[in-house]
């Protein structure tokens, strides 16, 4: 059977997240409680879907040491135990670090220096090459395709053998509106079917937005990035279907839908805008690939999915101080294929890459190589992300 993320009435949902007596805090840390508190149902979703396991970390502070820790982080109580939730997807076997003492602190909306150094850095770089594509960046060999908003361009240092620019005509990464971010995607889909007229093997492709240097753009001005690669899928795409492949054999049911169902029922779902669809779903995931990470589903990467992206970038940048994020779209194949993409649906990932004004990478031996370890509570980044039609 396919559960369906409509297959939980709506008026539960809502009552589910309404602070009740007894009821645990919706925390990270409380996650483990949480789902126990769920529907049996729901509970079985989880466990088919989730590993948790809380640990406590603990530690002795020196005297000496005593005032900088109450400073930094409130009481010497708050670090000497600190609550960690490890939370893994068993299907795919991505998960997260969590730590109760990180999480806990207040999210920061306004990073402190970013938002001077990013207005001096835009208008420094006014004049830059994509600011005037056509003489300033290559074309394909299949020429440009152009938008209202945006037109493409090749890349000069390739990552595969189709690989082009989405240019945005604003020169500020940061002034997109629902219809640029709808035209943006169009442009990277025309740039797609014109790379496979090209060549009929190029039929897996990628889309990705490195938006400012810390999410890995080396250019200030908006651009995406698009790729169309021959053979076969790029390996982590591939492993996700496979991965939902196994579980739809083991379970009879949809990995996509289930782990929609669970963190719907968790209270991390996340609002659509009015003049979306209720194809299209996104919720805050329990196991993110770093800060914040938002996941949206769609039958296609059509309107109301960018309806969607776009609402969740504006309620992003608005509403939590985000300015570096990356966003990565996983499409299924163009055309035909000898593997089976039939379940496979668009799947686009929202990450928070930090602080433009911060030195420290949100990277390290950790997150390449263990799990990634996160600040921000996932509870809370759903309420910020809600707030907005919670006021309306
Ligand atoms: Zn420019």
């Amino acid at each position: 059977m396919c559960r369906t993320a409509n297959s939980t009435p709506k008026n539960a949902v809502e009552e589910d997240r309404l602070s009740v007596e007894g009821v645990p805090e919706r925390s990270i840390t409380n996650l483990h409680t949480l789902i126990e508190n769920l529907s049996a149902e729901k509970r079985t979703l989880a466990a088919q879907l989730l590993d948790v396991i809380p640990t406590t970390g603990r530690l002795e502070v020196p005297q000496a040491m005593r005032g900088w820790v109450e400073k930094n982080f409130g009481s010497v109580d708050a670090v000497r135990e600190q609550e960690i939730v490890r939370v893994t997807d068993r299907v795919t076997l991505e998960g997260a670090l969590f730590n109760q003492l990180r999480a806990s602190r207040p999210i920061d909306v306004a990073d402190e220096g970013a938002p001077d150094l990013l207005r001096r850095e835009i208008e420094d770089t006014y004049g830059d090459p994509f600011c005037a594509p056509e003489k300033g960046t290559p074309a394909d060999v299949f020429g440009r395709v152009r938008g209202s908003y945006s037109t493409t361009a090749s890349n000069v240092a390739k990552y595969d053998g189709f690989h082009g620019l989405v240019v945005f005509d604003d020169h500020d990464p940061l002034s997109f509106t629902p219809e640029k971010v709808s035209d943006y995607a169009s442009v990277a889909l025309g740039w797609l079917g014109e790379a496979l007229q090209e060549d009929p093997a190029a039929k897996y492709p990628f889309l990705m937005w490195n938006c400012l240097w810390r999410a890995g753009a080396s250019v200030v001005h908006g651009h995406l990035q698009v790729t169309a690669a021959r053979g076969a899928h790029y390996p982590k795409v591939e492993r996700l279907r496979r991965a939902a492949l196994e579980y739809k054999s083991a379970h009879d049911s949809d990995y996509f839908s289930d782990l929609f169902s669970v963190h719907e029922a968790l209270g991390l779902a996340i609002p659509t805008p009015p003049a979306s669809s209720p194809d299209v779903r996104g919720f805050v995931s329990l196991t993110p690939a770093k800060e914040k990470e938002v996941v949206l589903l769609g039958p296609s990467l059509g309107e109301p999915l960018r309806l969607l992206l776009a609402d969740v970038l504006g309620r992003y940048t608005q509403d939590l101080g985000v300015s570096s994020f990356n966003v990565a779209f996983y499409l299924p194949p163009l055309t035909p294929t000898e593997e089976d993409w039939s379940s496979f649906p668009v799947v686009i990932h929202v990450v928070d890459r930090g602080n433009l004004a911060s030195r420290t990478s949100d990277m390290g031996a950790m997150e390449l190589y263990a799990a990634p370890v996160i600040s921000s509570d996932p509870f809370r980044v759903a309420h910020l992300l809600s707030e907005r039609y919670d006021r309306a």
